[in-house]
């Protein structure tokens, strides 16, 4: 059988089964895989080995933030893996409690299969949310996170459905700062006894390919993280690609080695000491709250969704959510963090001292050659200001320093005739000479 999807009409589905014989539209869609034609039989089938991978979407104590941050996801999407755009990237077939088209038994029955050991394809899981402690909640009779039910209905803890899946998965990922760590349901308090993917499978714990739990962490993750590790990870899967690096703590090295601080678009402001006063100021943030320079996160790079936002690009200041200390460890949020005393307290002091000698750096540096012989600049936007004695000797001696062992270039004499011919003629104060060819 061909390629199926759900057909649009009653008489696409007769067209459709016309061609490939009988087909169960209502079974779940591992089972429709299954149903299908060797894929390397296929003409343009996908490079290397594993053709298919399902991708098994859990969610414990979550807002469900994590899956709207991994939809605007655009390098890639979610889109580029469900339909197999990547060279060498496996296809992955999503089974989502929210975003999957199939319900109730269909859409449970592929979980069965990859618990049993009968999806006849690998599989990750991906694990949004923590993990609360489902002893407490049966103790009075209830659940925190489930789904599906067996024969009678009792819900199925999704923590049970981990326990279940993750030794045959390829990979457990956990995606957001609650899956990775614990999170806000872990926070101060803790009444579900919440906890990480990490904590809970524990660390004896390897995948299928022998793989601890990856973390992709953030509050909301960005999209472009987890999408990018996915496809990393089918790549090595399908054997087109070295493992990916991931550091002591689980997350991809690649993404989350630097503070957000050492890529800020404010952090020039924090080398010359100058600091926001309140929202809204262009300068840094770290004296209103902001945690950036301890932070491990890509997000001032990277932007929130397609290059475009993130916190201090936009004023925001950094709260520490990928962190494993986040959220108990930065509070109170938006109060200065108590190492500010230190760094930006330098930082002004040095600052103080080198920001004036720049400023007049850049005063040379915005003035033609020419407008220094004329010592006048012709513009009608404004008037400005003609570098005064002590600048001008200042920035003399600096010329010194830069040429040093060098030759200054440019129209710095009367006049200058080039090897073709092309004569640069001495600048007559007042005067604007238009250049000459020699014949
Ligand atoms: S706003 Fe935060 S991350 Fe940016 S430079 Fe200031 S302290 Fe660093
Ligand atoms: S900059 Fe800070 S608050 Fe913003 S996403 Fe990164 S870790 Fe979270």
């Amino acid at each position: 059988m061909d390629e199926v999807a759900m057909p649009r009409s009653p008489n696409a589905q007769a067209a459709t089964e016309a061609k490939v014989g009988p087909v169960d539209w209502l079974s779940s869609s591992a089972e429709r895989e299954q149903l299908k034609t060797a894929v390397n039989e296929r003409p343009g089938a996908l490079l290397g080995p594993v053709k298919v991978v399902h991708a098994f979407w859990l969610a414990g104590m979550s807002c469900d933030g994590c899956s709207v941050a991994v939809t605007g996801a655009t390098a890639p999407s979610v889109e580029d893996l469900l339909i197999g755009r990547l060279p060498g990237v496996p296809r992955v077939v999503l089974h989502h409690p929210v975003l999957s088209i199939e319900s109730g038994d269909a859409f449970m029955r592929n979980y069965e299969l990859a618990a049993e050991g009968k999806l006849n394809a690998p599989y990750v899981i991906i694990f949004e949310g923590s993990i609360p402690n489902e002893r407490l909640a049966e103790e009075r009779g209830g659940y925190w996170c489930a789904m599906g039910s067996e024969t009678v209905p009792k819900p199925i803890p999704t923590t049970e459905w981990l326990s279940r899946m993750a030794p045959g998965a390829a990979a457990v990922i956990a995606i957001g700062t609650c899956a990775t760590w614990g999170g806000i349901p872990a926070a101060y308090g803790n009444p579900t006894d919440s906890m990480s993917v990490m904590d809970f499978l524990s660390q004896q714990y390897l995948s299928a390919l022998g793989l601890p739990v990856i973390n992709v962490p953030g509050c909301s993750p960005i999209g472009d993280n987890f999408t990018e590790t996915v496809s990393a990870i089918l790549l090595f899967l399908n054997g087109l690609g070295p493992l990916p690096e991931f550091d002591e703590l689980g997350r991809p090295a690649w993404l989350f080695s630097q503070t957000v601080h050492q890529r800020c678009v404010r952090a020039g402001f924090y080398e010359e000491g100058t600091f926001a006063e309140q929202y809204g100021d262009k300068e840094c943030l770290v004296e209103i709250g902001c945690w950036g320079p301890v932070v491990q996160c890509n997000i001032t790079s990277r932007g929130a969704i397609n290059h475009v936002g993130g916190c201090m690009n936009t004023g925001g200041v950094c709260i520490g959510c990928t962190m494993p200390g986040f959220p108990d460890r930065f509070a109170p949020f938006y109060q200065r963090p108590p190492g500010t005393i230190v760094s930006s307290t330098t930082a002004r002091g040095v600052g103080s001292f080198i920001r004036p000698l720049r400023r007049m750096t850049m005063r040379f540096q915005n003035r033609e050659t020419r407008w220094d012989q004329q010592q006048h600049v012709p513009s009608g936007w404004g008037k400005v200001r003609e570098p005064g004695p002590i600048e001008k000797t200042v920035h003399f001696f600096y010329e010194k320093v830069q040429y040093l062992n060098s030759e200054q270039p440019g129209r710095t004499k009367r006049a200058e005739t080039y090897r073709d011919g092309y004569e640069v003629p001495g600048v007559v104060e007042g005067a604007s000479t238009p250049p000459e060819r020699r014949t």
